[in-house]
Formats: structure tokens, C-alpha cells, sequence
């Protein structure tokens, strides 16, 4: 057994705390951060702080240590959740998942990618070709899409700039077969991206972008890169168009052509085409007839940039086309290869509160209510819902839910979403501000919606632009302005049509809907709110069935520091992590629990009363007799069908035994 870690680092989990209150927590945290234990667990899940240093804790001698080990057996560490899960996984056929979650910098996507190591690591013993071929595209389909979809914001030097999912898929072997990607949400955060996120994406009023699509990324996809691409995406100055726009007596036109040429070359499209899309849009009138239509220098601006970003999100999501095309499945047959089992990977973004909130932080902090639903439903609910099933006693612990805030947002007809659908569907000018008002008037009563608006003495302030939402992390203040742009789809179809009409056939593949007839999309695409919802809804349906391994991410101070502890911001932290509230149920609760009859089967041959068979009367006794005999009677609780154990050491105890047998 690994030699546990000395008392002098705190307490490896926090449910061995002496008091769960927030005091003892932040201690043990601040404690085990300034002894560079950068992991605690609680039970299964472990909480992270960004050591904002290089730590030697993921060589191949702790990989050895961890893998195939029980959880308690070795200090915390992300290897002993990825483990755990990873067994549940291969032992009982189980789908789990890892849930990684922390605000912008605490280190999501670091941890993710040692879980990933890690999984490559102890899987393919006998280093199968094909398997081998599988981890690695696995692994390094990261790069790709770190260098397209991360950028540097002031937060963090590579931010991931979307929400990522990824399903590694296992055969009966426990060996990876393949993967499937979901991301999430790249293209509204370039949209509403601050402006130096765009200018460090080169995307603002930048064709160049096209170049990318020209170079195309097959390549790159079916052989990745050794190493990682570089964070930024380099150009020069003389690559970067910026296509401008000016009105001459009415009419509007573009500003030297020469962009317009390169436009033309770089998507393959016509040069006319490319001006006429800029310049105009095709609408069908009301008697059947289409006509064109002039754009204003604003509408042609907003058109383009629209253009610009569309063009590099669909990029984004064709890139992650082309890696699920390799990296999934082929050849799977569950009679010939038994259960495909899969762990899926979550890494993404955390609740985000700024100075100033729009649109995406709105997107990003519903996401985060959703997944605080789901942890409450998988941990808190349902752990106390079944201890209630199987008559145990079990002291009941208070803890916020958060449903009513999901609803506040999703509930049809009535949530905020629905508010701004309506909004952006209503025939007439409808602007932020009545739509605000509408809001307003639906949701003012809702006691986590708080209406800002300003009572007038004077009647200049009226006006009003601000909404706030009580989140279970915190008040936040939505600044309603863009909020109905940024919802609509703002892409004319005509740079649709002009995409699909390119004779890269690439480029018409990453543009399917541009084929419509003008008279055809007459129907309202969704907007980019209920897309993002359909897609969050079926995020949390495919987390829900999996059996949940939380990592939990803290960043110990803004300024990237492997020396500071900034105790408000962490303790900030702990809270809307829910963290407390998880180790009082975790410490109220039972950490295992399993049927008698398959408890039984698993360990009747480690007691003599039981082995071959039982003469008892119920397997409940049975079951109490091997307990009984290994000692353990004061950690357990008998449930009407099933055995609840404190804590793990007692099975361990058994399946050692069991073992040794
Ligand atoms: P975002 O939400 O912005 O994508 P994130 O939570 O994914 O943020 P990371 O990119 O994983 O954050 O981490 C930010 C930086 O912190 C890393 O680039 C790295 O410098 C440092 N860091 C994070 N985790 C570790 C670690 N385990 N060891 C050393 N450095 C780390
Ligand atoms: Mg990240």
C-alpha cells in the first residue's frame, strides 16, 4: 500500500474535516495549496487548486501507483478519480463521466488533458496497433483544437473559447475504440467576444481568416501535429484585409476592390457574387416575387462581420466534424465484442461574472445552472431519495435548489429565452430595451429576477438597459444591450448561397443550408439562445445516465501566482462550487452500496456461513453474517434490499480478502 501523505499537509479529504463549516474548509485548503497538495478529495471527487507552477506529480511512477488502486490508497490526485471511474467503467460495465468544472484559469482543461494521459496511459497493455492508433488521435486531437478554438484573454494565456465534450468509447477489454466530440458555444462567443479576443483571433473585419479555410485543415486533421500549434494564430500584416464600405450618392459600394478578389480566390467563389452578397440581400415580397434589395453602409458592415464570424465557426465545427470522422467507432459489433462502455470528459467553462455581462455570460451561466441542477439531482437528490427508499436513517441536509433558476430561464412561454425569442420573432422594430420591458412585466415578480429599472422623479430615467438574475453562484447584472442581435441568426442567406455555390467542395460541404431557394427560408431559423439550450438539454440528458466524478477547479488568485492564496476569492469559490454542502452529504452519507444478492455473490466465499451456499433465511442475513465476521458491523446500515457502507476501507478489507482466497 502507498505510504498516505502526514498529517502535517491537512486533511487529504475534506470529510474528515472535525466540523464541516466553511472556516475548517478554507483552512485545509489554504494549508494543503501552501504545502503544494494541490489536491483534496471529497469521496470520489477531488478539488483542485492551479498551482500556477510546473508540479512532478504526472510522471509514469505515479501513473503505477494509482492504476488498478482502490481510492484512499495513495494521496489525492486527479489519477485516482480518472482511476475510479475508469473502474466502474471496466468492473461493472458502467457509462461514468468526469465532470470538470472552476471559472476561467483554474485549470479545466490542464486536468482534463491528464485524465486523458492518463486513461491512454493504463489502457492497451499489450499495445494493440490499433488501439495505440486510436489513443493517439485521441489525445492529440486536443491540439487541433486548442490552436482554433483557445485564445488569450485576460483571464487566461489559452483560454478554451468553447465548452468541450468528449466520449471515449471502451470495448469489453476496457481498451479505447474511439471518441465522439460536442462542442459547445464557440461561434456567440466570438460574436459578442471583447474586442482584443477578437484581434488575437484576427477574426474582426478580417478576411484573412480565408485563409485558413483555403489551407483548409484535412491535413491536419488525419495527421496531427507532433506538437501542440502555436496559441496564436500568426499573420502578417499584409494578410489582413479590412474591407470597407462607402455610400456614393446612395448607393453603397466597396471600398477598393482588391479584397473582393481575394475574398473571390480564397473561398472560390465569383468576384460578383462576393460584391452582390456584400451589397445586397435577396427577399421575397409577399406576392411570390423576389427582388434584391440594397443594403445601407451599416447593414453591408453588419453583414460582413457577421460573414466573417460565421465563416470561422463553421470552420471550427467542420474541423471537429472531421475529427469525429476518424476518431469514431467503426466496426463495432456488440454480439462478436460484448458492451461498449464510455467515459465522457467535460470540460467547460465556469460561471463567469464580469464587470460587464451580455448575451454570452448570460449563455454560460445558464449552462452552469444546468450542470449545478444535475449534481444536485445525481448527488443530492438522489442519494437522499434513496436513502429515504430504503428506509435508512438519515439526517436530511439543507441545501439550495436551483431549479427554480433554470426555470426562471427555460421555462417555455414564460423564461427569459422565450421572452427574447419572441422579441426577435416579432414582425416591427422591437429593440433591447422593450424587450427588457417585457421581461420585466413576465418575470418581475420572480424572486431571482430583479428588474433594475429605475424609478423616474425625473423622467430622463426611465430609461433603463440592466437586468439581474440571483444565480446560485451569485447576483449577476446583465447588461440587455446587443442581447437581440446576438440572439437573432444574423447571417443573410445570401452569403449562405454564396458559400454553397463555392467550387471547393469543402467549402460547399460546411454550407448545406445554403442550398435553400430564397422562397424556401421563409421559416424562422432558431435563434442562437434555443440552440444553445436544445444543446445544453441534451448535454445534461447524456451526462444524467452516467455515473457522475466530479473534479472541481480553484483558482487561487487572478495574477497567475504559484505563491498566493487570495482567501476571499477562493472562499468565493468554495461556495458556489457547493462544495460544503457535497462533503456534509458525503459525510452523512455512505460512500458504497451494494444489493445483497450481488454483495453476496461477490464475497460469500469469505465467510464459512456462507460459503458454498447460506442455509439463512434471507440474503440479509447472510449478508450480515460476513459483515459480522469481518467486524465492520458499526460502518454499515441495512437498506430493505441493498447494504450501505461508510466508507470505502470496509470492502476494501473484503475484496482483499477475496483476493487472497
Ligand atoms: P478557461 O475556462 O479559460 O479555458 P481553464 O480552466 O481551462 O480556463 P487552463 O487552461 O487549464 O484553465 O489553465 C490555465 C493555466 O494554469 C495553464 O495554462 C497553466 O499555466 C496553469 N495550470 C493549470 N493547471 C495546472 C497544473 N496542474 N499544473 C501546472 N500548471 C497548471
Ligand atoms: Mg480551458
Amino acid at each position: 500500500m502507498a505510504v498516505l501523505e502526514g498529517l502535517e499537509f491537512g486533511k487529504s479529504d475534506f470529510v474528515l474535516l472535525d466540523e464541516v463549516n466553511i472556516e475548517q474548509f478554507m483552512e485545509n485548503l489554504k494549508l494543503r495549496f501552501e504545502k503544494a497538495r494541490i489536491y483534496t478529495f471529497i469521496g470520489e471527487g477531488v478539488v483542485s487548486v492551479n498551482p500556477y507552477k510546473q508540479m512532478d506529480i504526472y510522471g509514469k511512477e505515479e501513473i503505477n501507483a494509482y492504476r488498478g488502486r482502490e481510492l484512499y490508497e495513495n494521496p489525492p490526485h486527479l489519477y485516482a478519480v480518472a482511476d475510479a471511474a475508469y473502474k466502474a467503467m471496466k468492473r461493472r460495465a458502467k457509462d461514468t463521466c468526469i465532470v470538470v468544472s472552476g471559472e476561467s484559469g483554474a485549470g479545466k482543461t490542464e486536468a482534463s488533458k491528464y485524465i486523458m494521459q492518463y486513461i491512454a496511459a493504463i489502457t492497451n497493455p499489450s499495445q494493440r496497433a490499433e488501439v495505440e492508433s486510436v489513443k493517439n488521435v485521441l489525445l492529440k486531437s486536443n491540439c487541433v483544437l486548442e490552436a482554433f478554438g483557445n485564445a488569450k484573454t485576460n483571464r487566461n494565456d489559452n483560454s478554451s473559447r468553447f465548452g468541450k465534450y468528449m466520449d471515449i468509447n471502451f470495448n469489453f477489454n476496457g481498451d479505447p475504440t474511439g471518441g465522439h466530440i460536442n462542442n459547445y458555444l464557440l461561434e456567440k462567443l466570438l460574436r459578442g467576444g471583447s474586442d482584443d479576443m477578437l484581434k488575437s483571433l484576427h477574426l474582426h473585419n478580417d478576411p484573412a481568416n480565408y485563409v485558413y479555410t483555403r489551407d483548409g485543415a484535412v491535413a491536419t486533421v488525419s495527421t496531427p501535429p507532433p506538437h501542440p500549434p502555436p496559441i496564436y494564430c500568426k499573420m502578417s500584416d499584409s494578410t489582413q484585409g479590412n474591407l470597407q464600405f462607402e455610400t456614393d450618392r446612395e448607393s453603397v459600394l466597396v471600398v477598393g476592390m482588391g479584397d473582393v478578389s481575394h475574398i473571390a480566390e480564397l473561398t472560390s467563389t465569383e468576384p460578383d457574387n462576393v460584391t452582390k452578397s456584400l451589397l445586397y440581400r435577396t427577399v421575397a415580397t409577399g406576392g411570390g416575387e423576389v427582388i434584391e434589395k440594397g443594403h445601407s453602409e451599416k447593414e453591408a458592415c453588419f453583414g460582413r462581420d457577421a460573414f466573417t464570424k460565421a465563416l470561422y465557426e463553421r470552420l471550427f465545427g467542420w474541423i471537429v466534424g472531421r475529427i469525429n470522422a476518424v476518431i469514431e467507432v467503426k466496426d463495432y459489433n456488440p454480439v462478436l465484442h460484448g458492451k461498449n462502455t464510455v467515459i465522457g470528459v467535460l470540460d467547460i467553462y465556469g460561471f463567469e461574472i464580469f464587470d460587464n455581462n451580455s448575451f454570452e455570460q448570460f449563455c454560460i451561466n445558464y449552462c452552469n445552472e444546468k450542470l449545478q441542477q444535475l449534481f444536485i439531482q445525481l448527488i443530492l437528490c438522489q442519494e437522499q431519495d434513496e436513502y429515504r427508499r430504503e428506509g435508512i436513517i438519515w439526517q436530511h441536509i439543507d441545501y439550495f435548489n436551483n431549479q427554480i433558476i433554470v426555470d426562471l430561464v427555460e421555462q417555455p412561454h414564460k423564461g427569459i429565452i422565450s421572452v427574447l425569442d419572441e422579441a426577435c420573432l416579432s414582425v416591427g422594430k422591437v429593440t433591447d430595451t422593450v424587450c427588457l420591458e417585457s421581461m420585466d412585466v413576465k418575470l418581475g415578480q420572480h424572486p431571482h429576477y430583479t428588474s433594475r429599472k429605475l424609478t423616474p422623479s425625473d423622467k430622463t430615467m426611465e430609461f433603463h438597459r440592466d437586468f439581474r438574475i440571483r444565480h446560485y453562484a451569485g447576483d449577476v447584472t446583465y447588461s440587455v444591450e446587443g442581447f437581440l442581435d446576438k440572439n437573432k441568426d444574423p447571417l443573410f442567406q445570401d452569403f449562405k448561397r454564396l458559400m454553397f455555390n463555392s467550387s471547393n467542395p469543402v467549402m460547399k460541404e460546411m454550407w448545406p443550408d445554403g442550398q435553400l431557394s430564397i422562397t424556401e427560408v421563409t421559416k424562422r431559423p432558431l435563434t442562437a439562445a434555443t440552440l444553445f439550450k436544445n444543446s445544453i438539454v441534451a448535454l445534461v440528458e447524456k451526462l444524467s445516465c452516467k455515473e457522475p466524478y466530479y473534479v472541481r477547479c480553484i483558482k487561487p488568485n487572478d495574477i497567475k501566482s504559484p505563491a498566493l492564496f487570495d482567501d476571499a476569492r477562493c472562499q468565493h469559490q468554495v461556495a458556489y462550487l457547493g462544495l460544503l454542502e457535497n462533503v456534509r452529504v458525503r459525510r452523512a452519507g455512505f460512500a458504497c452500496r451494494q444489493a445483497y444478492t450481488r454483495f453476496l455473490q461477490r464475497y460469500k466465499m469469505t465467510c464459512e456461513n456462507t460459503w458454498p451456499n447460506h442455509l439463512m433465511g434471507t440474503d440479509r442475513e447472510a449478508v450480515e453474517a460476513i459483515v459480522t465476521q469481518h467486524g465492520f458491523q458499526d460502518d454499515v446500515a441495512y437498506g430493505h434490499t441493498m447494504l450501505f457502507v461508510r466508507t470505502p476501507k470496509s470492502l476494501f478489507t473484503l475484496e482483499q480478502e477475496r483476493a487472497a482466497l
